[in-house]
């Protein structure tokens, strides 16, 4: 298939499955999935399908990066901490919308071979870090938003605090083997509001740093 015509269905499915706001369109047509999907898989990179990468880890559907995206509210002067760094193609939608974008993923090399990619694609607003993304980055905190692209079977408690008074986290919970609940958790000066999204499934939020 033509690239433009690839690209084109890519952006159907997008819109097709609910993806409305215009500067996630504009970012989700710029970034090139392609880029992050190795070998075998690469020729599959414009289906709206998840994908294997490195470390048994995958490349989430397009149109679920594309929702959590949405559902973000990201605006030109937030400062967002992603947890599960994985390919980077998230980090890379998110570094078209914010000021600047932290990530973070347990495997080593997951977040060179993504920190290769954003140099190579002139992301220079993301910070990648090997860190295990459940106690969040004490060190850049308080973030304005925050995903995680891993399942927890609840909102990592280091990840509420390092959320500021207004600012939005978007995160799946639920157990690993399981169908979870993508939730949104707004945070007020009162506490924090939680809102269901949609069914979605998620590699596990696992504690500690991997071996590679
Ligand atoms: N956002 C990625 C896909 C993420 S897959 C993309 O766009 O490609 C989930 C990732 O979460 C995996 O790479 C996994 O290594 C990472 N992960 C799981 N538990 C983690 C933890 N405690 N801290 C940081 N990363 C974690």
């Amino acid at each position: 298939m033509e690239r433009a015509e690839e690209q084109m269905r890519f952006l159907y499915a997008l819109r097709s499955r609910g993806v409305t706001d215009p500067r996630v369109l504009a970012a989700m047509e710029e970034i090139d999935r392609g880029a992050f999907v190795r070998g075998l898989f690469a020729e599959r990179a414009y289906e709206d399908t998840p994908l294997p990468i490195a470390c048994g880890q995958t490349i989430s559907q397009p149109s679920v990066v594309a929702l959590m995206t949405q559902a973000l509210e990201v605006s030109p002067r937030d400062k967002v901490l992603e947890v599960g760094t994985g390919s980077g193609y998230q980090a890379a939608i998110l570094s078209r919308l914010a000021r600047r974008v932290y990530t973070v993923d347990r495997h080593k090399r997951l977040v060179r071979e993504a920190q290769k990619l954003f140099e190579a694609l002139d992301l220079a607003n993301i910070t990648a870090f090997a860190a295990d993304g459940s106690f969040g980055l004490p060190d850049q905190a308080p973030f304005d938003r925050i995903l995680v692209t891993a399942a927890a079977e609840d909102p990592p408690g280091p990840l509420l605090a390092q959320l500021r008074v207004g600012g939005i986290m978007v995160v799946p919970v639920g157990q690993s083997d399981a169908v979870q609940s993508l939730i949104k958790v707004t945070r007020h000066e009162q506490g924090f509001d939680y809102d269901e999204l949609r069914p979605v499934r998620f590699v596990p939020l696992v504690e500690g740093m991997a071996q590679d």
